[in-house]
């Protein structure tokens, strides 16, 4: 099966201790079976250190954190000690492949870079050139064509097409919405601001930038922006990682419809002040990479898409 990724995925390595928001610090980290194995085996002194930090219960292994919940092994100067030790291949599955995401379909897999992690914001935010899928490696397995996600690849590039060509961010929008015959639940900014601050936050600085919405008088929706390219760019990274399940769930509209409202709110927090690297960071942080978040929104989604 073929393997492919946006055309800026090789941009991407981890800055490491120049991170300011690292992913080894606020969420716990689970050990494959394979890599507890390894590191069990392990009867160095280091060995000895990284055992006496694994938490061991029925389902799985995982890293205990310390108070202020940074990995145990993130070290003073914010650098991975499990690499110095033993270098990168001796992390864990879920370290060595974050931020990066994988989609997998009848005959291919997609793969990708998270928003969440501050260096993958900055590459999607900036990038010039235009989005492509490029093929960048090949499994063993032997893949099996899906009609139904055949015609998903189709619709997607015509959907990339749709917003790579059109002249602005808010007309690439009106085209994709007339294009599928779905509308934008009619809801003011701060009834959206709203709609956020009910899911669950973990960021007491991501409930002070709903707030300011709230606080702010006269703004709007969908006022143009200085960000057009940055915000065609995350849109396509939004259809490009979610959109795809849409043939599974049937959650076509809604998820479509995520993908427009959260280049929306993101466009307003860069209106009333805050960059859009950072809003786009915090954004998927709080919103994508919440299963819960995620779902909530994409359902209130499907039941508001009214058909025209
Ligand atoms: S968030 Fe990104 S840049 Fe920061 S430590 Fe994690 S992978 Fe590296």
């Amino acid at each position: 099966m073929k393997v492919f990724a946006p055309n800026y995925y090789k941009k991407f390595s981890c800055i490491a201790d120049k991170c300011k928001h690292s992913c080894c610090i606020g969420w716990e980290i689970d050990i494959d079976d394979e890599t507890f194995e390894q590191y069990k085996n392990n009867n160095t002194e280091f060995g000895r250190k990284l055992n006496d930090n694994i938490i061991i219960n029925d389902d799985c292994a995982y890293f205990k954190l310390t108070d202020n919940e940074r990995c145990p092994f993130l070290n003073k100067n914010n650098l991975c000690e499990i690499i110095l030790n033993l270098g990168e291949e001796s992390l864990c599955q879920i370290c060595s492949d974050h931020p990066r995401f994988k989609n997998f379909y009848g005959d291919r897999v997609e793969i990708g870079l998270g928003l969440t992690c501050e260096e993958v914001a900055r590459i999607i935010i900036n990038e010039n050139a235009k989005f492509e899928l490029i093929e960048i490696d090949e499994t063993k397995e032997i893949g099996v064509v899906y009609d139904d996600e055949t015609e998903f690849f189709n619709i997607r590039n015509e959907i990339f097409k749709i917003i790579e060509c059109e002249d602005s961010f808010e007309s690439a929008i009106e085209k994709l919405l007339d294009k599928f015959n779905i509308k934008i639940p009619e809801k003011s900014v701060y009834d959206w601001a709203d709609i956020y601050l009910k899911l669950e936050r973990l960021d007491n600085i991501w409930s002070e930038m709903l707030e300011k919405i709230k606080s702010t008088d006269d703004i709007h929706f969908k006022l143009p922006c200085t960000y057009e390219k940055e915000l065609k760019n995350l849109l396509i990274y939004f259809i490009y990682r979610h959109l795809g399940e849409s043939v599974y769930d049937g959650n076509f509209n809604g998820r479509l419809l995520f993908a427009i409202i959260s280049c929306y709110m993101i466009s307003t927090l860069c209106r009333i002040g805050y960059n859009i690297e950072d809003v786009a960071r915090m954004y998927s942080s709080e919103i994508e990479y919440s299963d819960e978040n995620f779902n909530a929104l994409i359902e209130l989604l499907q039941n508001e898409s009214l058909e025209i």
